[in-house]
């Protein structure tokens, strides 16, 4: 087979690489563009997103509350540049969004309707009912359909990313539908994956979200940024970890213990439930320690209820989460409150880009969840991702599509060469039948305990130890892992285990940068430091991969107009 190469090499079809795609596209018609996928793009995780879209959209908004808000629930870890390009750019994508067919919910008189949304000090939420992520997928798919010079490889697994003389070339990639593993050359590759919410037992994530990402660029030498930053969402359905959206809080719904008392009003009564996530999924902990929770046969729960806000009101701003409340625990939120519990949402951290994207590995970039590029800090405020796709995604397509121009394409030979090597690692690896074999499934299930277990919602040092001992074990025994299905066509227990070492190696990197900052910030809570600690860690951590193990650097935090304070609602 003739080796394709492109210009800019897109890994990922959610709302960042498909916005990205867009963005290079236009920024010259003579580039040839690629989107790798190991789903159809419309399944890519965004298409859950169900709350909405911050922007500033409304007169008695501004950029500067916009930008505070970010930076004051970020536990001011966000690089304030970074936020303050966010926030402007915010408002030209979600116009450009409709342009491209978004349906925004709209008010009476016309304008697009905004939401409330936590941590947010007025309403500036865009939204589509509760079916956002689905409509703004929509929008960028069918606009990226537009452009001839994007060619798709959907169902198509990338297993490595290559390197000749120090810069990404390309990716191999496992043809889902045949089984061969190939090499696509690229003179510039921006990693789109998402984020990696699996890593954890209990998370509202899709299954595809695998930090695969984040593993591939580590690998290469390029390093993770704030990686011990998790962010538990605090309305999850015990169980399934189904996500109860922001917008039902937005939209007046309570949180409810018990005693059937609206328990924030002891821990952040300014804000009640619309505070950050990070202060209500502690809240729900100390709740908890207090036995003022329920029982109930998937663990302890609280209620959101949304009872009085009315059926109209529910079947017009919440359909969505009536009909899952209704399919997934059987209870009608007209009638009675739903058991909600805080549940794994959000990677903070993620493949270090400066603010257009750019890696510090030549030709290689990264935007969305798989990114971090210091917007979202030790906490991110809900319906700023999806945003932050937008104008991150837009950024880097363009800078590499610049770079692309720039530079040769990659040699034929040596893509081969590269490949050979991935080609033998996976077939030695995994498809060969062998004695003495680990499972997938158990690895990945003691895994996922351990990560619970030491970089949850609270955290100490002898409980990460233990995880990143625990870890280090996982890594040996799965150079042991052997499948059982060593066929070609669709073998998902291949994908399932390379995606377990993607996990394991995004898993390490949260933990030891986690043992590592010895404070309490924004979602990273630890009960042997409690406090916020300025002078030691206002910085961000860099994670590199070593034989020995993670290996942690700092970084300064960017400050332009907002010096750190106590974080108060
Ligand atoms: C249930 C839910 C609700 C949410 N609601 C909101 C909300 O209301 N507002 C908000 O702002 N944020 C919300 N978020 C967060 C937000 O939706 C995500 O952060 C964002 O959509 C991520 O987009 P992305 O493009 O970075 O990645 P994704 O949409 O996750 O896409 C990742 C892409 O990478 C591809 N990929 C991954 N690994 C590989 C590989 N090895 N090879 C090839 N392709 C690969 C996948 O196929 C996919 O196309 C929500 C998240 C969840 C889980």
């Amino acid at each position: 087979m003739d080796i394709p190469i492109h210009d800019v090499l897109l890994v990922g079809g959610g709302a960042a690489g498909l916005r990205a795609a867009i963005a290079a596209a236009e920024a010259d018609s003579g580039l040839n563009v690629a989107v790798v996928s190991k789903v159809y793009p419309m399944r890519s995780h965004t298409v859950s997103a169900e709350g909405g879209a911050a922007a500033v959209m409304r007169e008695y908004d501004n950029l500067d509350l916009h930008s505070f808000d970010t930076i004051r629930g970020s536990d001011y870890l966000a690089d304030q540049d970074v936020v303050e390009a966010f926030v402007k750019e915010a408002q030209d994508e979600s116009i450009q969004l409709e342009h491209w067919g978004c349906p925004w919910s709209r008010d009476e008189d016309g304008r697009v309707s905004v939401r409330a949304f936590g941590g947010m000090s007025v309403k500036r939420t865009l939204y589509a009912a509760d079916k956002t992520g689905f409509h703004m997928l929509h929008a960028l798919f069918q606009t990226s359909l537009k452009y001839n010079a994007v060619t798709r490889y959907d169902e198509w697994f990338v297993t490595s990313l290559l390197v000749d003389d120090g810069r990404v070339c390309g990716v191999t990639a496992l043809n889902m539908r045949s089984g061969g593993i190939h090499a696509i050359g690229a003179k510039t590759v921006i990693i789109c994956t998402g984020g990696g919410g699996k890593i954890f037992p209990f998370t509202t994530n899709a299954a595809i979200k695998n930090g695969d990402g984040m593993a591939l660029a580590y690998r290469i030498g390029c390093p993770l940024k704030d990686m011990e930053f998790v962010q538990y969402h605090p309305t999850g359905l015990p169980g399934t970890g189904i996500l109860m959206t922001e917008a039902s809080r937005g939209e007046g719904g309570y949180l409810v213990n018990n005693k059937g008392e609206r328990y924030l009003s002891e821990y952040i009564p300014g804000k009640m439930e619309l505070g950050p996530r990070d202060i209500l999924s502690r809240a729900f902990m100390y709740e908890m320690r207090e036995g003022r929770v329920f029982d109930g046969p998937y663990g302890n729960y609280v209620h959101l209820d949304l009872r009085h806000l009315g059926e109209k009101v529910i079947d017009e701003k919440l359909p969505f989460v009536r009909e899952l409340a209704r399919n997934y625990v059987g209870i009608d939120p007209v009638q009675e409150p739903i058991p909600v519990r805080p549940v794994v949402h959000y990677m903070m951290g993620g493949v270090h880009t400066d603010i257009n994207g750019a890696t510090p590995v030549p030709g290689l970039y990264a935007a969305g969840e798989a990114a971090c590029v210091s917007l979202n800090g030790a906490n991110r405020l809900g319906s700023n991702s999806l945003t932050e796709c937008l104008v991150f995604g837009a950024r880097a397509g363009a800078v590499a599509a610049e770079y692309a121009n720039s530079r040769e394409a990659p040699g034929p030979d040596t893509l081969e060469n590269l490949t050979r090597d991935e080609r033998r690692r996976i077939e030695q690896t995994y498809l060969q039948p062998r004695n003495g074999r680990e499972r997938v499934a158990d690895i990945r299930t003691e895994m996922q305990a351990a990560m619970e277990r030491g970089a949850g919602i609270f955290r100490d040092e002898e409980t990460m130890k233990e995880t990143c001992e625990t870890l280090k074990n996982l890594q040996e025994r799965f150079r042991n892992v052997g499948l059982d299905d060593t066929s070609s066509v669709f073998n998902t227990e291949l994908t399932a285990a390379l995606e377990l070492g993607f996990m394991l190696d995004a898993a390490e990197a949260l933990a030891h940068a986690a043992l590592d900052r010895k404070e309490s910030r924004g979602s990273h809570s630890r009960s042997d430091f409690e406090d916020r600690d300025d002078e030691e860690y206002l910085k961000h951590s860099l994670t590199y991969r070593t034989e020995a193990g993670p290996r942690t650097e700092y970084l300064p935090v960017t400050i332009t107009r907002w010096q750190p304070e106590e974080r108060k609602y």
